[in-house]
């Protein structure tokens, strides 16, 4: 049929989810382009790797996946937020093709055509509508802007990706369209701050089938909402105007669901992060959000150990944990970014008082979880199919609060396969909680 030799492309992805959709942009971009897309280093004519630089650790591994991509391949092309510092990777690896930073789509594909130039042929059209996606079929993030205008002091973020440029409404639900067609039953919206959404822009006016709307994060939810899938809000902040998205969660229009980096509850602490949001201030936010939506799941991330912090400013987190009741909580170690404001903050902590402050949050923080999580015995839930194992007749799904990858699972044992599939969701009674996922069994189709 095709004897063309395809220009092979080896791809690396590494990072959070912003960086894997911008991957998702760069393979679909190959793909529509004829490059074949080849998983071995061996293989591949050029390697694309599109790196992260949020921690020493990410930084770490971006240097070591680039020496392993050299050593095996050497066309090795470099793109992502590590990017966005050439200088200490070509002065590691001079040899590398081209080095551009976050989302930096032209200049990945201006390296790839440079060292590879495609090979056109019209019996190639391999690209799906909804473009190359990273994650399963049944679900896709959908980034909503590029970059940050916040200038928390243990970031580098705004300096690696650039300051907030929000994506045209139309832009953001003619995706979101692509993908549901596409078979997509669950939108994940990410960003580094989702309710920031438009304020680059000062809330245009869009417009959508026809209606003008606001580009606004409320009314961006408020249209994906109509889409009749799972809509998941991740990276939002706790400002007012987030007060008026909860009914779309007591409606069942939207997930209740929040992911919400708070980082700390010390009004001192959070002054030196240079985070907005008062801890009591937050705490009524929450309480009323509960109020209008009881099953409401929250999810949160917390840093201790940040320069400064004191045993009262600490106990004044542990404090906040037991008033809130999060549900899922992740929690870090400050640890100093190269480049971030805060290293030049006084009284950095020791390692060992971090690591005990760690452990105590995380033991207290496991209990109410655990709690929270043991109240859903019994209850009948919706969860969502992730993936069938034949071999053991076991259904591993995920209930309306529990995002891919970061949250707990739903283990469904012995269902007699009857035509389930990823992406269907069902009814199903809770039977069992364990640290962080629960065990149940089916009651009926949705
Ligand atoms: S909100 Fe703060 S932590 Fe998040 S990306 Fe922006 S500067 Fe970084």
């Amino acid at each position: 049929m095709n004897d063309t030799k395809q220009p092979k492309v080896g791809f690396v992805s590494l990072g959070c989810p912003k960086a894997l959709v911008d991957s998702e942009r760069i393979l679909t971009q190959l793909k529509t382009e004829g490059y074949d897309l080849v998983t071995t280093y061996d293989e591949a004519d050029v390697v694309v790797i599109n790196t992260c630089g949020f921690i020493n650790d990410a930084v770490e591994e971006s240097m070591a996946t680039i020496g392993d991509a050299m050593a095996e391949n050497g066309k090795v092309i470099v793109t992502g937020c590590l990017g966005s510092r050439d200088n200490s990777i070509l002065k590691e690896y001079p040899n590398v093709l081209a080095v551009s930073g976050a989302h930096a789509y032209e200049e990945v594909m201006n390296a790839v055509h440079q060292h590879l130039p495609p090979v056109h042929s019209p019996l190639i059209d391999l690209v799906p509508p909804q473009g190359i996606k990273l994650t399963p079929k049944h679900y896709a993030y959908l980034k909503i802007s590029e970059g940050c205008s916040h200038q928390c002091t243990f970031c580098i973020i705004p300096d690696l990706r650039g300051n907030l440029v929000s994506r045209p409404l139309h832009d953001v639900m003619e995706e979101a369209q692509r993908l549901v067609d596409s078979g997509v039953k669950e939108l994940l919206v990410i960003s580094q701050d989702t309710s920031a959404y438009g304020v680059d822009a000062r809330y245009p006016t869009d417009f959508w089938n026809g209606q003008p709307v606001k580009r606004r994060m409320c009314e961006m939810v408020e249209q994906l909402s109509r889409l009749g899938i799972w809509v998941r809000l991740h990276y939002v902040y706790p400002y007012p105007h987030v007060d008026e998205i909860i009914p779309l969660m007591s409606d069942g229009l939207i997930l209740p669901y929040l992911d919400i980096p708070f980082q700390h509850a010390s009004p001192s602490i959070l002054k030196k992060m240079k985070r907005p949001a008062l801890s009591q201030k937050v705490l009524n936010r929450i309480q009323l959000w509960r109020n209008i939506c009881p099953e409401i799941t929250l999810r949160s991330t917390f840093i201790v150990g940040f320069p400064g912090e004191t045993d009262d400013d600490f106990d004044m987190l542990l404090e906040f944990l037991e008033d809130a009741q999060l549900d899922r909580v992740g929690c870090f170690k400050y640890s100093a970014v190269d480049g971030a404001k805060a290293n030049d903050l006084p009284n950095h902590v020791d390692e060992e008082v971090k690591q005990e402050r760690f452990e105590r949050l995380m033991e207290l923080q496991n209990c109410i979880s655990q709690e929270k999580l043991a109240e859903k015995v019994d209850s009948v839930i919706t969860v969502m199919v992730d993936e069938i194992r034949e071999d053991d007749d076991m259904v591993i799904a995920r209930s309306q609060g529990d995002a891919p990858d970061i949250d707990g699972l739903v283990y469904l044992e012995d269902v007699e396969n009857d035509g389930l599939k990823p992406g269907d969701t069902v009814r199903v009674k809770v039977i069992e909680a364990g640290e962080y996922d629960l065990w149940a069994e089916l009651v009926d189709d949705v």
